[in-house]
C-alpha cells in the first residue's frame, strides 16, 4: 500500500496565513507549508478532499485520473471542497467515481454534479463495512465512529467517521482525523487490527484547553498507548501525526516529541510505502549449524508467523520422519504451518501482517529437480532452463511477497566435490540460488557452529 499525503495540516494550514507566532514564523522561514489533511492510497482511493487536495496532487506531479473512490470523513470544509467534482466533470472519458461518506457530507456534494456525470454517491455510517471494487482489485472499508465533538458537529458536518481500510494484499490503514481521544467503544472496534499505517489527528500541540474533538500533545500519547494495549497497533505500525496546526511546536521539536510517543512527522506529499517496511532475510549455514533455530528465534518476535516446510513427506523414511517431528515440536503452537514446495503461491498469498519463515531452500530446490526429472540428465540444457526459470520465479515471489520473509538455506560447496554428477548439479544450482536470493534480501546471515554472523553487502 502506498499512501501519499496530499496534506498534513489543519483547516487553516500551518503556518496559519495570518499568524506570526514562533511556530508559524519558523515554518515560513524554511518554506514549509502544510495544507489540509488528505491521503491518496495507491493512486486509486482519495480519502478526504479539502480545498487544496487536487492542487497538491498536481504540485506532486500526480494525476488524479485513476481515482475510482473518494472517501469522505465529514463535511467540514477542510475535508470536503465539493468543487473537485466539477473540475473532474470538465474532463472527458473518465470512468465512474464512487463517493462514500456520512449523509451530510454526501448531501453537500450533490449539487456539484450534472445529471450525466460519472459519479455515484454512497451514504455510509459508523459500523458499516463495504467493498470498494476497483478495475483490478478490491479494498475493504470499515467506517468507524469518531470522537469529533458532537456538540459542534452541526448542520454542516453531520456525523464524522474514521476509516479502517484494508488493501487487496491485506495491508491495513487507519485514517483517524478529525477526532479526539478514542473512547472504549472506538478502541473495541480497532482491537487486534495491527494496522500497518495509522494517520492520526494532532491538531493542538501544547494547547490543551481547546475543548474540541481533536488531539493535543497531552491526549495523543494516552490514546496511542491504549491503541497499543488492544493490539490496534504493534511494533511494525507506522503512526503518522496529521491535521497539524500552528499550536504545535516548530517541526524539529514536534518531531522529537512525537518520536518519544512512537509517532512520526512527515511533510506534505511524502509517501508511506508499506512494502518498504517489509524485510527480506536470508539465513544460510551448513548442516546442523543452528540456522533453523536462529531463524525460528527471529520469527518468534512477530505476533503472526507462517511456517513453510518445503520438505514434504517421504514415505518409508523413518529417520526423515523423526527429523520432521523434532522440528515440529520446537515450533510454537500458534504458528501456522504449511507443508509445500510451491513457494510462488504461498509467498504471493501470505498475509501482509505476518512473517513467513521458509525452511528450507535446499529442499525446495530438490523438489524442483525432482519435478524437472533432472537426476541422470545433468547435462540436459532444457532441464537446466526449466530449473533456472523456477529459480527466477522464486526470486520474484520473494521480492513481491506482501509479508516479511525469512528464508533458511544450506551453504554448500565448502566440502569435497561430490562424486556424482547429480550432487554436483545440486551444489552448483543451490550456490546460484543463494547468491540470487542474497541480492533480493536486505539482510544475509551466515550461521556457523551455532554462531550467527551478518554478512556485509559486497562492494560494487
Ligand atoms: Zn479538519
Ligand atoms: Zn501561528
Ligand atoms: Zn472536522
Amino acid at each position: 500500500m502506498r499512501v501519499r499525503l496530499l496534506g498534513t495540516g489543519s483547516a487553516d494550514g500551518w503556518p496559519n496565513p495570518f499568524c506570526e507566532c514562533r511556530s508559524c514564523e519558523e515554518e515560513r522561514t524554511v518554506g514549509r507549508l502544510r495544507m489540509p489533511t488528505a491521503a491518496l492510497v495507491d493512486d486509486i482511493l482519495l480519502i478526504d478532499s479539502g480545498p487544496t487536495a487536487p492542487y497538491s496532487a498536481s504540485l506532486g506531479g500526480i494525476s488524479l485520473r485513476r481515482v475510482e473512490h473518494l472517501v469522505l470523513t465529514h463535511g467540514h470544509p477542510d475535508h470536503l471542497a465539493p468543487s473537485i467534482l466539477l473540475w473532474r466533470e470538465w474532463v472527458s472519458g473518465l470512468t465512474v467515481l464512487h463517493v462514500w461518506g456520512p449523509s451530510m457530507a454526501i448531501d453537500l456534494c450533490r449539487d456539484w454534479v450534472g445529471p450525466d456525470s460519472p459519479v455515484e454517491f454512497h451514504v455510509i455510517a459508523a459500523g458499516d463495512c463495504v467493498t470498494l471494487a476497483t478495475a483490478h482489485d478490491s479494498y475493504e472499508l470499515r467506517a468507524l465512529e469518531a470522537n469529533h465533538d458532537p456538540r459542534r458537529i452541526d448542520s454542516i458536518a453531520g456525523e464524522a467517521l474514521l476509516y479502517d481500510l484494508q488493501s487487496p494484499r491485506g495491508e491495513r490503514l487507519l485514517y483517524a482525523t478529525d477526532t479526539g481521544p478514542f473512547t472504549p467503544a472506538m478502541l473495541e472496534s480497532m482491537r487486534g487490527r495491527q494496522y500497518d499505517v495509522v494517520l492520526i489527528d494532532e491538531s493542538f500541540g501544547d494547547k490543551t484547553d481547546h475543548g474540541t474533538g481533536h488531539f493535543d500533545l497531552d491526549s495523543l500519547p494516552v490514546t496511542l498507548h491504549a491503541a497499543r494495549e488492544c493490539a490496534a497497533t504493534s511494533d511494525h505500525t507506522r503512526v503518522i501525526a496529521v491535521h497539524l496546526s500552528h499550536h504545535n511546536p516548530p517541526t524539529d521539536e514536534l518531531r522529537a516529541r512525537l518520536h518519544g510517543m512512537g509517532a512520526e512527522l512527515m511533510d506534505d506529499l511524502a509517501v508511506i510505502d508499506t512494502a518498504a517496511s517489509r524485510s527480506r532475510h536470508l539465513i544460510t549455514g551448513g548442516a546442523r549449524s543452528g540456522k533453523s533455530s536462529h531463524a525460528e528465534r527471529l520469527a518468534d518476535r512477530h505476533p503472526k508467523v507462517v511456517y513453510v516446510a518445503t520438505g514434504g513427506e517421504r514415505p518409508n523414511d523413518l529417520e526423515w520422519a523423526q527429523r520432521i517431528a523434532a522440528h515440529r515440536e520446537r515450533r510454537p503452537s500458534h504458528w501456522t504451518t504449511i507443508e509445500t514446495a510451491d513457494l510462488e503461491t504461498t509467498l504471493a498469498t501470505a498475509p501482509a501482517d505476518a512473517v513467513v519463515l521458509v525452511d528450507c531452500i535446499g529442499l525446495w530446490l530438490t523438489a524442483q529437480l525432482d519435478s524437472a526429472d533432472a537426476w541422470g540428465r545433468e547435462t540436459d540444457s532444457d532441464m537446466r532452463a526449466q530449473v533456472e526459470s523456477a529459480i527466477t520465479a522464486l526470486i520474484e515471489a520473494v521480492r513481491d511477497c506482501p509479508a516479511s520473509v525469512i528464508l533458511v538455506t544450506n551453504e554448500v560447496g565448502m566440502d569435497l566435490v561430490p562424486p556424482h554428477a547429480g550432487g554436483r548439479l545440486f551444489r552448483d544450482l543451490l550456490g546460484i540460488t543463494n547468491s540470487r536470493l542474497a541480492d533480493a534480501c536486505d539482510r544475509v546471515t551466515l550461521v556457523v557452529a551455532g554462531r550467527a554472523l551478518d554478512l556485509p553487502r559486497s562492494s560494487p
